[in-house]
């Protein structure tokens, strides 16, 4: 017995350790690839991109779920090629994650207007055409895809949205340019450097133990409820408050 367990303990270890050491060693590799741009631009020759039209993901459909489709770069250039597009928007793609065999994974948005590129918008209903689906809003499809999609899609939105927004440097009102990985946009005339934000949020889920409070709204798609949720709005300066008391209990 007490054999079985010193060989579950180490098997759990092991695991533990492999876990740990893939983590580091992903995150590190998407570190080296945020902070060198030649390092980030070489990863997309071999790397995978996830395609976006106005933030919602191209997906296909396969019987009750939904899949993401990755494209190689060389699909993409002969893509764009195809519908008569500059392949220089690729450089508007984003560095979403990696896999554990270091294949870089990307995001970009064929529907917002680019920084880098003097072409419009692309003709959406040629594309979804060409790539054989549909640009779906993330949040009706989000449990039809399984998580490791779901999470992804979500990390590129919010980050493609980012971009989006932060188009212009706030003091100088000059355009912002991203780094290849779009981990930060920088204004060339000041060089202020502009970071994604991050928003903490806590949800709350209401239960009696057994049960959980969810609700509907009309709009929703079959089978699909939500905890309820709400914000609460903080004064500047609370959330520093708040660090410090906690830092006195401990
Ligand atoms: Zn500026």
């Amino acid at each position: 017995m007490s054999l079985f367990c010193g060989t579950a303990c180490r098997r759990k270890s092991f695991l533990c350790y492999r876990l740990l050491s893939t983590f580091v060693t992903k995150t590190r590799y998407l570190f080296e690839l945020k902070e060198d741009d030649d390092a980030c631009k070489k990863a997309q020759q071999t790397g995978a991109f996830y395609l976006f039209h106005s933030l919602a993901p191209l997906l296909q459909k396969s019987e009750h779920q939904y899949l993401a489709p990755k494209h190689s770069l060389l699909e993409l250039e002969r893509l764009l090629g195809k519908l008569g597009q500059d392949t220089q928007r690729i450089e508007d793609s984003v560095l979403i994650g990696c896999s554990e065999q270091q294949e870089a994974w990307f995001a970009l948005d064929l529907g917002l207007n680019s920084s880098s590129s003097i072409n419009a918008s692309l003709q959406k209903s040629e594309m979804e055409k060409e790539l054989k689906g549909s640009f779906i809003e993330l949040r009706k499809a989000l449990f039809q895809l399984n998580v490791k999609d779901a999470s992804l899609l979500s990390t590129a939105q919010a980050l493609l949205h980012w971009h989006g927004a932060h188009q212009f440097c706030s003091r100088s009102g000059q355009p912002t340019k991203k780094n290849m990985a779009g981990s930060k946009r920088m204004c060339p005339s000041n060089e202020i450097i502009y970071y994604p934000q991050m928003a903490p949020v806590v949800i709350t889920l209401v239960s009696d133990g057994t049960r959980c409070l969810l609700a509907r709204q009309s709009s929703f798609p079959k089978g699909m409820y939500s905890a309820l949720a709400g914000f609460c709005d903080i004064d500047p300066g609370e959330l520093e408050r708040i660090r410090s008391s906690s830092l006195v209990q401990l």
